[in-house]
Protein backbone atom coordinates (compact mmCIF):
# COMPACT_ATOMS: atom_id res chain seq x y z
CA UNK A 1 0.00 0.00 0.00
CA UNK A 2 1.20 3.61 -0.98
CA UNK A 3 -0.39 5.86 0.92
CA UNK A 4 0.56 9.57 -0.27
CA UNK A 5 -2.49 11.13 0.60
CA UNK A 6 -4.30 14.99 1.99
CA UNK A 7 -6.07 15.02 4.96
CA UNK A 8 -8.12 18.27 6.67
CA UNK A 9 -10.75 18.50 9.56
CA UNK A 10 -12.51 21.70 10.67
CA UNK A 11 -15.12 23.02 13.39
CA UNK A 12 -17.01 25.75 12.77
CA UNK A 13 -18.95 27.78 14.95
CA UNK A 14 -22.30 27.54 12.95
CA UNK A 15 -21.33 27.47 9.51
CA UNK A 16 -21.60 24.36 7.36
CA UNK A 17 -18.18 22.28 7.48
CA UNK A 18 -18.65 20.94 3.65
CA UNK A 19 -17.58 23.92 1.75
CA UNK A 20 -14.58 24.42 3.59
CA UNK A 21 -13.57 21.18 3.09
CA UNK A 22 -14.06 21.56 -0.19
CA UNK A 23 -11.90 24.20 -0.87
CA UNK A 24 -9.31 22.88 1.33
CA UNK A 25 -9.25 19.51 -0.84
CA UNK A 26 -8.44 21.74 -3.71
CA UNK A 27 -5.39 23.42 -2.32
CA UNK A 28 -4.36 19.66 -1.29
CA UNK A 29 -5.01 18.15 -4.71
CA UNK A 30 -1.33 17.94 -5.41
CA UNK A 31 -1.14 15.15 -2.89
CA UNK A 32 -3.98 12.37 -4.34
CA UNK A 33 -5.68 12.96 -7.32
CA UNK A 34 -7.18 9.18 -7.18
CA UNK A 35 -10.19 9.87 -4.85
CA UNK A 36 -11.35 12.74 -3.16
CA UNK A 37 -14.06 12.37 -0.16
CA UNK A 38 -15.83 14.42 3.03
CA UNK A 39 -17.59 13.08 5.89
CA UNK A 40 -20.02 15.53 8.35
CA UNK A 41 -21.40 15.64 11.14
CA UNK A 42 -24.81 17.56 12.07
CA UNK A 43 -25.04 16.61 15.94
CA UNK A 44 -26.94 13.72 15.47
CA UNK A 45 -25.72 11.68 12.48
CA UNK A 46 -22.92 11.66 9.80
CA UNK A 47 -23.12 12.29 5.92
CA UNK A 48 -20.25 10.91 3.59
CA UNK A 49 -19.63 11.59 0.09
CA UNK A 50 -16.51 9.64 -1.39
CA UNK A 51 -16.18 9.06 -4.75
CA UNK A 52 -13.27 8.48 -7.27
CA UNK A 53 -11.20 11.12 -9.50
CA UNK A 54 -10.36 14.85 -8.72
CA UNK A 55 -11.83 17.18 -5.89
CA UNK A 56 -13.90 19.29 -9.01
CA UNK A 57 -15.37 16.24 -10.69
CA UNK A 58 -16.09 14.36 -6.89
CA UNK A 59 -18.48 17.03 -6.01
CA UNK A 60 -21.32 18.89 -7.42
CA UNK A 61 -23.16 21.15 -5.31
CA UNK A 62 -26.06 18.81 -4.42
CA UNK A 63 -23.42 16.82 -2.53
CA UNK A 64 -21.59 19.86 -0.77
CA UNK A 65 -25.34 20.62 0.22
CA UNK A 66 -26.10 17.35 1.70
CA UNK A 67 -23.25 17.26 4.02
CA UNK A 68 -24.66 18.71 6.76
CA UNK A 69 -23.12 19.91 9.74
CA UNK A 70 -20.22 22.31 11.11
CA UNK A 71 -17.62 19.60 11.85
CA UNK A 72 -16.17 17.52 9.40
CA UNK A 73 -13.24 16.15 7.46
CA UNK A 74 -11.80 14.84 4.17
CA UNK A 75 -9.16 13.30 1.89
CA UNK A 76 -7.43 13.41 -1.21
CA UNK A 77 -5.91 10.05 -1.98
CA UNK A 78 -2.64 9.55 -3.93
CA UNK A 79 -3.22 7.66 -6.87
CA UNK A 80 -0.91 4.14 -7.23
CA UNK A 81 0.13 2.12 -10.44
CA UNK A 82 -2.40 -0.56 -11.03
CA UNK A 83 -5.32 -1.26 -9.94
CA UNK A 84 -7.84 1.84 -9.11
CA UNK A 85 -9.73 0.64 -5.95
CA UNK A 86 -12.70 2.54 -4.54
CA UNK A 87 -12.76 0.70 -1.28
CA UNK A 88 -9.89 2.32 -0.17
CA UNK A 89 -10.78 5.49 -0.84
CA UNK A 90 -11.95 7.74 2.66
CA UNK A 91 -12.61 9.05 4.48
CA UNK A 92 -13.34 5.74 6.02
CA UNK A 93 -16.30 5.95 7.87
CA UNK A 94 -17.90 2.83 10.38
CA UNK A 95 -20.67 3.47 13.09
CA UNK A 96 -20.17 0.78 16.52
CA UNK A 97 -21.93 0.60 19.78
CA UNK A 98 -20.82 4.18 21.22
CA UNK A 99 -20.97 6.18 18.01
CA UNK A 100 -19.78 7.03 14.44
CA UNK A 101 -16.25 7.24 13.59
CA UNK A 102 -14.36 8.82 10.48
CA UNK A 103 -10.61 8.53 9.70
CA UNK A 104 -8.32 10.12 7.03
CA UNK A 105 -5.26 8.91 6.89
CA UNK A 106 -1.67 10.20 5.37
CA UNK A 107 0.97 7.71 5.69
CA UNK A 108 1.75 3.78 6.11
CA UNK A 109 1.55 1.67 8.81
CA UNK A 110 4.29 -1.11 8.59
CA UNK A 111 2.30 -3.66 11.45
CA UNK A 112 -1.32 -3.45 10.12
CA UNK A 113 -1.10 -6.94 9.09
CA UNK A 114 -0.78 -8.25 12.82
CA UNK A 115 -3.11 -5.77 13.81
CA UNK A 116 -5.82 -6.61 11.33
CA UNK A 117 -5.38 -10.59 12.48
CA UNK A 118 -5.67 -9.89 16.06
CA UNK A 119 -8.95 -7.84 15.46
CA UNK A 120 -10.03 -10.52 12.93
CA UNK A 121 -9.91 -13.17 15.60
CA UNK A 122 -11.67 -11.00 17.90
CA UNK A 123 -14.59 -10.85 15.44
CA UNK A 124 -14.28 -7.74 13.10
CA UNK A 125 -15.27 -8.03 10.33
CA UNK A 126 -13.23 -5.82 7.67
CA UNK A 127 -14.33 -4.54 3.91
CA UNK A 128 -11.32 -3.40 2.32
CA UNK A 129 -7.79 -4.25 2.50
CA UNK A 130 -5.89 -0.92 3.94
CA UNK A 131 -4.48 -0.20 6.92
CA UNK A 132 -6.87 2.62 8.28
CA UNK A 133 -9.65 0.40 8.29
CA UNK A 134 -7.65 -1.43 10.82
CA UNK A 135 -7.07 1.94 12.95
CA UNK A 136 -10.64 2.47 12.66
CA UNK A 137 -11.87 -0.62 14.15
CA UNK A 138 -9.08 -0.59 16.76
CA UNK A 139 -10.16 3.02 17.94
CA UNK A 140 -13.60 1.75 17.65
CA UNK A 141 -13.00 -1.17 19.98
CA UNK A 142 -11.13 1.26 22.33
CA UNK A 143 -14.06 3.64 22.62
CA UNK A 144 -16.08 1.11 24.04
CA UNK A 145 -14.17 0.64 27.86
CA UNK A 146 -12.66 3.79 27.21
CA UNK A 147 -12.86 8.19 26.79
CA UNK A 148 -11.38 9.69 23.61
CA UNK A 149 -7.88 10.62 24.81
CA UNK A 150 -7.03 7.53 26.21
CA UNK A 151 -9.10 5.28 23.49
CA UNK A 152 -6.31 7.56 21.04
CA UNK A 153 -3.47 6.65 23.09
CA UNK A 154 -4.14 3.10 23.48
CA UNK A 155 -4.27 2.41 19.90
CA UNK A 156 -1.20 4.44 19.34
CA UNK A 157 0.71 2.18 21.56
CA UNK A 158 -0.30 -0.85 18.81
CA UNK A 159 0.27 1.04 15.73
CA UNK A 160 3.61 1.02 14.15
CA UNK A 161 4.40 3.01 11.07
CA UNK A 162 3.92 6.97 9.81
CA UNK A 163 0.64 8.62 9.84
CA UNK A 164 -0.99 11.78 10.42
CA UNK A 165 -4.92 11.17 11.03
CA UNK A 166 -7.94 13.15 10.87
CA UNK A 167 -10.06 11.96 12.47
CA UNK A 168 -14.13 12.49 14.03
CA UNK A 169 -15.77 10.66 16.92
CA UNK A 170 -19.33 11.82 16.35
CA UNK A 171 -19.16 15.24 15.62
CA UNK A 172 -15.72 15.74 17.18
CA UNK A 173 -13.19 16.41 15.17
CA UNK A 174 -9.47 15.23 16.07
CA UNK A 175 -5.79 15.41 14.59
CA UNK A 176 -2.99 12.94 15.37
CA UNK A 177 0.25 12.65 14.26
CA UNK A 178 2.88 10.00 14.42
CA UNK A 179 5.24 9.59 17.26
CA UNK A 180 8.19 10.28 14.89
CA UNK A 181 6.09 13.18 12.91
CA UNK A 182 6.51 11.47 9.91
CA UNK A 183 4.34 13.25 7.93
CA UNK A 184 3.13 16.43 8.13
CA UNK A 185 -0.29 17.81 10.19
CA UNK A 186 -0.90 21.45 11.11
CA UNK A 187 -3.40 23.61 13.37
CA UNK A 188 -4.72 26.84 12.14
CA UNK A 189 -7.61 29.24 13.44
CA UNK A 190 -10.30 30.42 10.81
CA UNK A 191 -12.38 33.27 11.69
CA UNK A 192 -14.91 30.99 13.14
CA UNK A 193 -13.60 27.91 14.11
CA UNK A 194 -10.15 25.77 13.70
CA UNK A 195 -8.70 23.64 10.75
CA UNK A 196 -6.59 20.74 10.87
CA UNK A 197 -4.37 19.81 7.05
CA UNK A 198 -1.46 18.20 6.19
CA UNK A 199 -0.37 21.67 4.61
CA UNK A 200 -0.66 25.31 5.52
CA UNK A 201 -1.30 26.41 2.13
CA UNK A 202 -4.78 24.55 3.09
CA UNK A 203 -5.27 26.95 5.83
CA UNK A 204 -4.77 29.77 3.56
CA UNK A 205 -7.37 28.36 1.12
CA UNK A 206 -9.56 29.45 3.94
CA UNK A 207 -8.52 32.67 4.92
CA UNK A 208 -7.32 31.27 8.01
CA UNK A 209 -3.86 31.62 10.36
CA UNK A 210 -1.35 29.18 10.70
CA UNK A 211 -0.92 28.39 14.48
CA UNK A 212 1.31 25.84 14.07
CA UNK A 213 2.39 22.29 13.16
CA UNK A 214 0.55 19.16 15.30
CA UNK A 215 3.98 17.53 16.89
CA UNK A 216 4.99 14.14 16.99
CA UNK A 217 2.90 11.84 19.10
CA UNK A 218 0.52 14.87 19.55
CA UNK A 219 -3.76 14.33 19.44
CA UNK A 220 -5.59 17.72 18.65
CA UNK A 221 -9.33 17.78 19.86
CA UNK A 222 -11.10 20.47 18.43
CA UNK A 223 -14.27 21.76 20.54
CA UNK A 224 -17.36 20.79 18.32
CA UNK A 225 -18.71 24.20 18.53
CA UNK A 226 -15.48 26.21 16.70
CA UNK A 227 -14.74 28.03 20.02
CA UNK A 228 -11.37 26.19 20.43
CA UNK A 229 -9.41 22.91 20.96
CA UNK A 230 -7.12 21.11 23.21
CA UNK A 231 -4.12 19.24 22.83
CA UNK A 232 -2.15 16.10 24.59
CA UNK A 233 1.21 15.10 24.27
CA UNK A 234 0.86 11.22 23.43
CA UNK A 235 4.62 10.28 23.85
CA UNK A 236 7.68 11.99 23.25
CA UNK A 237 10.52 10.84 21.73
CA UNK A 238 14.77 12.06 21.60
CA UNK A 239 14.35 11.97 17.80
CA UNK A 240 11.47 12.69 15.09
CA UNK A 241 11.92 11.48 11.72
CA UNK A 242 10.34 14.04 9.08
CA UNK A 243 10.40 13.08 6.38
CA UNK A 244 12.75 15.07 3.98
CA UNK A 245 10.96 14.11 0.62
CA UNK A 246 8.04 16.24 1.63
CA UNK A 247 10.63 19.32 1.28
CA UNK A 248 12.23 18.19 -1.76
CA UNK A 249 9.34 17.12 -3.99
CA UNK A 250 5.88 16.52 -2.07
CA UNK A 251 4.73 19.54 -0.34
CA UNK A 252 3.46 22.50 -2.18
CA UNK A 253 6.06 25.34 -2.48
CA UNK A 254 3.95 28.00 -0.76
CA UNK A 255 3.60 25.45 2.56
CA UNK A 256 5.16 25.62 5.77
CA UNK A 257 6.29 22.68 7.20
CA UNK A 258 7.64 21.82 10.55
CA UNK A 259 8.38 25.83 10.85
CA UNK A 260 9.86 25.71 7.12
CA UNK A 261 8.38 27.44 4.15
CA UNK A 262 8.80 25.01 1.58
CA UNK A 263 9.56 27.57 -1.22
CA UNK A 264 12.72 28.57 0.60
CA UNK A 265 14.19 25.15 1.74
CA UNK A 266 14.28 24.56 -2.06
CA UNK A 267 15.82 27.57 -2.92
CA UNK A 268 18.48 26.88 -0.18
CA UNK A 269 18.95 23.40 -1.43
CA UNK A 270 19.38 24.86 -4.61
CA UNK A 271 22.11 27.19 -3.35
CA UNK A 272 24.04 24.26 -1.61
CA UNK A 273 24.11 22.27 -4.58
CA UNK A 274 25.92 25.03 -6.28
CA UNK A 275 28.22 25.23 -3.16
CA UNK A 276 29.14 21.34 -3.54
CA UNK A 277 28.79 20.86 -6.94
CA UNK A 278 28.44 24.07 -9.31
CA UNK A 279 29.40 23.96 -13.21
CA UNK A 280 30.05 26.78 -15.43
CA UNK A 281 27.17 26.80 -18.03
CA UNK A 282 25.83 29.24 -20.52
CA UNK A 283 23.23 28.64 -19.21
CA UNK A 284 20.79 27.15 -16.07
CA UNK A 285 17.37 25.78 -16.33
CA UNK A 286 14.93 23.89 -14.52
CA UNK A 287 12.93 20.71 -15.05
CA UNK A 288 9.34 22.52 -14.89
CA UNK A 289 7.97 22.57 -12.18
CA UNK A 290 9.84 20.62 -9.87
CA UNK A 291 13.11 21.99 -10.64
CA UNK A 292 11.89 25.54 -10.44
CA UNK A 293 12.62 26.58 -6.79
CA UNK A 294 16.22 24.92 -6.99
CA UNK A 295 17.04 25.98 -9.77
CA UNK A 296 16.70 29.26 -9.02
CA UNK A 297 18.75 29.68 -5.64
CA UNK A 298 21.49 27.57 -8.09
CA UNK A 299 21.44 30.07 -9.90
CA UNK A 300 21.37 32.69 -7.75
CA UNK A 301 24.67 31.34 -5.51
CA UNK A 302 26.18 30.78 -9.08
CA UNK A 303 25.78 33.81 -9.78
CA UNK A 304 27.21 35.89 -6.82
CA UNK A 305 30.34 33.47 -7.11
CA UNK A 306 30.90 33.52 -10.75
CA UNK A 307 28.97 36.75 -11.95
CA UNK A 308 27.36 35.18 -15.35
CA UNK A 309 24.81 32.50 -15.76
CA UNK A 310 21.87 32.79 -17.22
CA UNK A 311 18.57 31.37 -15.95
CA UNK A 312 16.51 30.78 -18.38
CA UNK A 313 13.11 28.50 -18.86
CA UNK A 314 14.71 25.92 -21.81
CA UNK A 315 11.38 23.67 -21.47
CA UNK A 316 7.68 24.36 -21.72
CA UNK A 317 5.49 22.11 -19.33
CA UNK A 318 1.71 20.78 -20.76
CA UNK A 319 -0.04 21.34 -17.52
CA UNK A 320 -2.56 19.05 -18.18
CA UNK A 321 -0.58 16.16 -18.78
CA UNK A 322 -0.97 14.44 -15.57
CA UNK A 323 2.00 12.81 -13.56
CA UNK A 324 4.06 10.63 -16.08
CA UNK A 325 5.28 9.18 -12.82
CA UNK A 326 2.07 6.58 -12.75
CA UNK A 327 2.14 5.59 -16.02
CA UNK A 328 2.04 1.68 -15.47
CA UNK A 329 4.40 0.81 -18.58
CA UNK A 330 7.93 2.47 -19.10
CA UNK A 331 6.82 2.66 -22.53
CA UNK A 332 3.84 4.80 -21.92
CA UNK A 333 6.09 6.80 -19.40
CA UNK A 334 8.46 7.56 -22.23
CA UNK A 335 6.15 8.99 -24.45
CA UNK A 336 4.31 11.17 -21.39
CA UNK A 337 7.67 12.70 -20.45
CA UNK A 338 7.74 13.74 -24.40
CA UNK A 339 4.09 15.26 -24.57
CA UNK A 340 4.51 16.83 -20.98
CA UNK A 341 7.75 18.83 -21.72
CA UNK A 342 8.81 20.61 -25.05
CA UNK A 343 12.11 22.35 -25.35
CA UNK A 344 12.38 26.17 -26.13
CA UNK A 345 15.33 26.30 -28.64
CA UNK A 346 16.40 29.57 -28.49
CA UNK A 347 17.29 28.98 -24.87
CA UNK A 348 19.40 26.04 -25.78
CA UNK A 349 20.84 25.73 -29.04
CA UNK A 350 24.30 25.87 -29.02
CA UNK A 351 24.54 26.40 -25.66
CA UNK A 352 26.24 24.26 -22.68
CA UNK A 353 22.72 23.67 -20.57
CA UNK A 354 22.91 22.85 -16.68
CA UNK A 355 19.55 21.02 -15.99
CA UNK A 356 18.46 21.15 -12.26
CA UNK A 357 15.57 18.45 -10.85
CA UNK A 358 14.54 17.87 -7.30
CA UNK A 359 15.36 14.01 -7.86
CA UNK A 360 15.64 11.02 -10.41
CA UNK A 361 13.23 7.98 -9.59
CA UNK A 362 13.24 5.97 -12.07
CA UNK A 363 15.79 8.04 -14.51
CA UNK A 364 12.71 8.20 -17.04
CA UNK A 365 12.50 11.71 -17.04
CA UNK A 366 16.49 13.00 -16.74
CA UNK A 367 16.91 10.10 -19.61
CA UNK A 368 14.38 11.38 -22.06
CA UNK A 369 15.22 15.21 -21.08
CA UNK A 370 18.88 14.49 -21.87
CA UNK A 371 18.25 13.26 -25.10
CA UNK A 372 15.59 15.88 -26.06
CA UNK A 373 18.30 18.43 -25.42
CA UNK A 374 20.83 17.31 -27.44
CA UNK A 375 18.24 17.39 -30.19
CA UNK A 376 17.70 20.33 -30.09
CA UNK A 377 20.82 21.34 -30.80
CA UNK A 378 22.67 22.14 -26.90
CA UNK A 379 26.69 21.50 -26.94
CA UNK A 380 26.60 19.38 -23.36
CA UNK A 381 24.28 19.27 -20.86
CA UNK A 382 24.95 18.44 -17.27
CA UNK A 383 22.39 17.23 -14.77
CA UNK A 384 22.38 19.03 -11.16
CA UNK A 385 19.88 17.13 -8.57
CA UNK A 386 18.54 18.71 -5.67
CA UNK A 387 18.47 15.76 -3.15
CA UNK A 388 20.68 12.69 -2.51
CA UNK A 389 20.48 9.35 -4.71
CA UNK A 390 17.15 7.76 -4.11
CA UNK A 391 18.61 4.05 -3.54
CA UNK A 392 16.10 2.30 -1.66
CA UNK A 393 11.89 2.13 -1.42
CA UNK A 394 9.83 4.57 0.96
CA UNK A 395 7.52 1.97 3.40
CA UNK A 396 6.58 5.10 4.56
CA UNK A 397 3.63 6.71 2.33
CA UNK A 398 5.53 7.77 -0.91
CA UNK A 399 5.06 6.20 -4.02
CA UNK A 400 8.34 5.53 -4.83
CA UNK A 401 9.06 2.64 -7.03
CA UNK A 402 10.14 -0.80 -6.15
CA UNK A 403 14.25 -1.46 -5.40
CA UNK A 404 14.45 -2.97 -8.75
CA UNK A 405 13.13 -0.07 -10.77
CA UNK A 406 14.88 2.91 -8.52
CA UNK A 407 18.35 3.72 -11.50
CA UNK A 408 20.53 4.41 -8.44
CA UNK A 409 19.50 1.46 -5.88
CA UNK A 410 22.79 -0.56 -7.81
CA UNK A 411 24.35 1.74 -9.81
CA UNK A 412 27.40 4.25 -8.76
CA UNK A 413 26.65 8.23 -9.92
CA UNK A 414 28.92 7.98 -12.52
CA UNK A 415 26.97 4.76 -13.80
CA UNK A 416 23.59 6.93 -13.47
CA UNK A 417 25.72 9.48 -15.33
CA UNK A 418 26.23 6.74 -18.26
CA UNK A 419 23.62 5.68 -18.20
CA UNK A 420 21.15 8.45 -18.64
CA UNK A 421 24.02 9.99 -20.87
CA UNK A 422 24.35 13.51 -19.35
CA UNK A 423 28.02 15.08 -19.51
CA UNK A 424 28.17 15.52 -15.95
CA UNK A 425 25.45 14.41 -13.14
CA UNK A 426 25.78 15.28 -9.06
CA UNK A 427 23.19 15.14 -6.32
CA UNK A 428 23.06 17.29 -3.27
CA UNK A 429 24.78 15.40 -0.05
CA UNK A 430 22.12 14.47 2.85
CA UNK A 431 24.08 16.99 5.06
CA UNK A 432 23.43 19.58 3.27
CA UNK A 433 19.45 18.88 3.63
CA UNK A 434 19.79 18.40 7.34
CA UNK A 435 21.78 22.11 7.23
CA UNK A 436 18.94 23.74 4.86
CA UNK A 437 16.10 22.37 6.94
CA UNK A 438 17.65 23.51 10.33
CA UNK A 439 18.32 20.33 11.83
CA UNK A 440 20.17 16.98 12.76
CA UNK A 441 19.80 13.88 10.08
CA UNK A 442 19.25 12.30 13.08
CA UNK A 443 15.49 14.05 13.11
CA UNK A 444 14.97 13.11 9.18
CA UNK A 445 13.47 9.98 7.42
CA UNK A 446 16.11 9.06 5.18
CA UNK A 447 15.15 5.71 4.90
CA UNK A 448 14.90 6.00 0.64
CA UNK A 449 18.62 7.07 0.23
CA UNK A 450 20.56 5.30 3.09
CA UNK A 451 17.80 2.16 3.01
CA UNK A 452 17.93 2.06 6.67
CA UNK A 453 15.01 2.93 8.35
CA UNK A 454 13.04 4.76 11.55
CA UNK A 455 10.60 2.37 11.59
CA UNK A 456 10.98 -1.28 12.09
CA UNK A 457 10.05 -2.76 8.71
CA UNK A 458 10.23 -6.54 8.15
CA UNK A 459 13.35 -7.39 6.54
CA UNK A 460 14.69 -4.29 6.35
CA UNK A 461 17.76 -2.65 8.74
CA UNK A 462 16.45 0.61 11.30
CA UNK A 463 18.69 3.85 11.74
CA UNK A 464 17.49 3.54 15.32
CA UNK A 465 16.47 1.81 18.04
CA UNK A 466 12.45 1.16 17.20
CA UNK A 467 10.61 -1.53 17.64
CA UNK A 468 7.29 -2.88 16.50
CA UNK A 469 4.98 -2.90 19.22
CA UNK A 470 4.27 -6.51 20.52
CA UNK A 471 0.12 -7.02 19.37
CA UNK A 472 -1.47 -9.50 21.82
CA UNK A 473 -4.97 -9.08 23.46
CA UNK A 474 -5.40 -6.19 25.75
P1 LIG B 1 11.89 9.53 -12.77
O1 LIG B 1 11.52 10.06 -14.11
O2 LIG B 1 11.31 8.18 -12.49
O3 LIG B 1 13.37 9.57 -12.49
O4 LIG B 1 11.20 10.48 -11.68
C1 LIG B 1 11.76 11.72 -11.39
C2 LIG B 1 10.80 12.81 -11.69
O5 LIG B 1 9.54 12.53 -11.08
C3 LIG B 1 11.30 14.11 -11.14
O6 LIG B 1 11.01 15.14 -12.09
C4 LIG B 1 10.52 14.31 -9.86
O7 LIG B 1 10.16 15.66 -9.70
C5 LIG B 1 9.30 13.45 -10.01
N1 LIG B 1 9.02 12.64 -8.81
C6 LIG B 1 9.86 12.32 -7.83
N2 LIG B 1 9.24 11.55 -6.89
C7 LIG B 1 7.99 11.37 -7.29
C8 LIG B 1 6.86 10.69 -6.75
N3 LIG B 1 6.93 10.03 -5.60
N4 LIG B 1 5.70 10.73 -7.45
C9 LIG B 1 5.64 11.39 -8.62
N5 LIG B 1 6.67 12.06 -9.17
C10 LIG B 1 7.83 12.05 -8.52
Amino acid sequence: MHEKCGVVGVSLADRAAARPLYYALYALQHRGQESAGIITHDGFQQHSHVEMGLVGDAFDPADIASLNGSNGIGHVRYPTAGSVDSSCAQPFSVSFKSGSLGLSHNGNLVNAGALRDELAGLGHAFTSDGDTEVIAHDLARNLLDSGLVEAVERTMGKIHGSYSLTVMHDDRVLGLRDPQGNRPLCLGELEDGYVLASESAAIDALDGELIRDVRPGELVVLDPDGSGYSTYRLTTLDHTAHCFFEHVYFARPDSTIDGKLVYEVRRELGRKLWAENGIDTDVVMPVPDSGRAFASGYAEAANENEGSVEFAEGLMKNRYVGRTFIMPTQDERERAVRLKLNPITSTVEDKTVTLIDDSIVRGTTSTQLVELLRDVGASEVHLRIGSPAITAPCYMGIDMATREELIAADRTVEEVRETIDADSLAYLSPGAIADALDTERDDLCMGCITGEYPYDIDGEPTDRPVRQPVIADD
